[in-house]
């Protein structure tokens, strides 16, 4: 006897949560330690934002309110999602949940059966892979190749659908690549799809950086496509766009009102609702005028430090990084870079029992936190299958300039310490 279920020790978790008592213990020696390990925005909550859900607390908007989102909110969001994509999207269609998280773990309860088998991009928000184990199902990720900008096509999809696929991820722009499609990828993708797929499988369009674009760069949406709206589900949510991580609202378009309906009894049975006055919130943050320049001021921010960042990696000595076009992370190659600290060898010598859990890539995360109070995500928090041999971090931009500044100093002089690499390892207490 166990005490915890099968099913429960088959979840994952998403690592940049799970660091955080590490950089507590960082922190707490004095060493000051940069953050570039969380996906969120370091703005405010915008003014009028922050105006709304107050009024609303005054106004006693403190209650139970409908399970699927207030009608208001839905109201909204199918008027904005629609208007944005071409699509006429009605409000029964719509359903709001505590964040743009649960409607991920929600889409493979709903579509999927044990043993189904869910398409997800790797690298990509480790909830995909994780709630697979969860619930039995077959996890088949798909391969993101940096050689191709961490792009896929139609081709590179429709190896992996078979008749057992019941979902296919798609996240544009990309956590943790920055990618973001084109309207002819999106169009090769979506062909595959219609030619190869039974009419229920679904596709997950999380597009929850939808605002976050850079040099330009137009947001597209695969449900947009011809015979594409009546089998995706459209994710969104206010903790990117307005920076608002602690409001907890996100939401999804269903293709249909019944579907709507299935998420909404996953509502009832674990949250019961989502808080109104943070509701009510995010409709005003959708449809006031004022949203638009804040969000201009932030992406800006975002694409100034990215400019600088991705500079400054590719100026060390064994790191290579790509220019993302959207989202607020950089995802820099860092194969050379475990090369010359020696990274890959000490990898090989760590005992058997402690190669699954860590890489060369988490080795370098861990020395980067304890030794240079860098905090980083490595390859295999965004997904662990077939992660072997790929060696790469992941850098939020979502930081002050200056601070990430100071950072990719410590990492440049971090990149030199091949010696203090070879310490913090052998020295064997963090290395996952
Ligand atoms: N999808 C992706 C791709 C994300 O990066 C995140 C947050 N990091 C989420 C969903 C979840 O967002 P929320 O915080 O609103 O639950």
């Amino acid at each position: 006897m166990t005490l915890f279920s099968s099913r429960v020790r088959q979840i994952g978790t998403e690592n940049a949560f799970k660091i955080g008592p590490y950089i507590n213990e960082v922190a707490a020696t004095g060493l000051k330690v940069i953050r570039c390990n969380l996906g969120e925005p370091d703005f405010p909550l915008p003014a009028h934002i922050r105006d709304e859900v107050k009024r609303q607390l005054d106004a006693d908007m403190t209650h139970y309110v409908d399970p699927q989102g207030l009608p208001a909110l839905r109201e909204a969001i199918a008027a904005e999602m629609g208007a944005r994509r071409g699509l006429a999207i009605t409000p029964d269609r719509v359903v709001v949940f505590p964040g743009g998280k649960p409607p991920i773990g929600f889409s493979q309860e709903v579509y999927c059966d044990p043993g189904d088998e869910v398409i997800y991009p790797s690298p990509g928000f480790p909830i995909y892979e994780s709630f697979t184990g969860y619930l039995g199902l077959h996890p088949k990720p798909l391969h993101l190749d940096e050689r191709k900008g961490f792009a896929f096509s139609g081709d590179d999809l429709a190896p992996l659908i078979t008749p057992r696929t019941k979902l296919i991820i798609l996240n544009f722009p990309s956590n943790p690549t920055g990618g973001v499609a084109s309207s002819a990828q999106l169009e090769s993708i979506a062909e595959v799809i219609l030619a190869k797929a039974p009419p229920d499988l679904r596709v997950y369009a999380d597009e929850i950086y939808e605002n976050i674009l850079f040099d330009g760069s137009v947001h597209h949406s695969i449900a947009s496509l011809p015979g594409m709206a009546e089998r995706t589900i459209i994710a969104s949510g206010v903790s990117k766009s307005y920076s608002w991580t602690g409001g907890r609202i996100g939401w999804a378009v269903l293709p249909t009102p019944e579907e709507a309906a299935m998420f909404k009894t996953l509502n009832i049975n674990y949250f019961s609702c989502t808080a109104g006055y943070n509701q009510l919130g995010a409709k005003l943050a959708i449809e006031s005028p004022e949203s638009g320049p804040v969000m201009e001021r932030m992406v800006r921010a975002f694409q100034q430090r990215r400019d600088h960042v991705v500079e400054a990696l590719n100026a060390i000595d064994g790191v290579s990084c790509q220019m993302p076009k959207g989202a607020f992370y950089v995802f820099p190659n860092v194969a050379g870079l475990c090369e010359r600290l020696g990274a890959i060898d000490l990898y090989e010598a760590l005992p058997a029992d402690v190669r699954p859990r860590t890489s060369p890539s988490t080795l370098l995360q861990m020395f980067l936190l304890f030794r240079y109070g860098v905090a980083t995500l490595d390859r295999r928090a965004f997904g662990t299958i077939g992660a072997e041999g790929r060696h790469f971090l992941r850098i939020s931009v979502a930081t002050a300039l200056d601070d990430l500044k100071e950072a990719m100093g410590r990492l440049d002089v971090a990149s030199r310490d091949r010696a203090g690499f070879e310490s913090f390892v052998r020295e064997g207490r963090r290395l996952s």
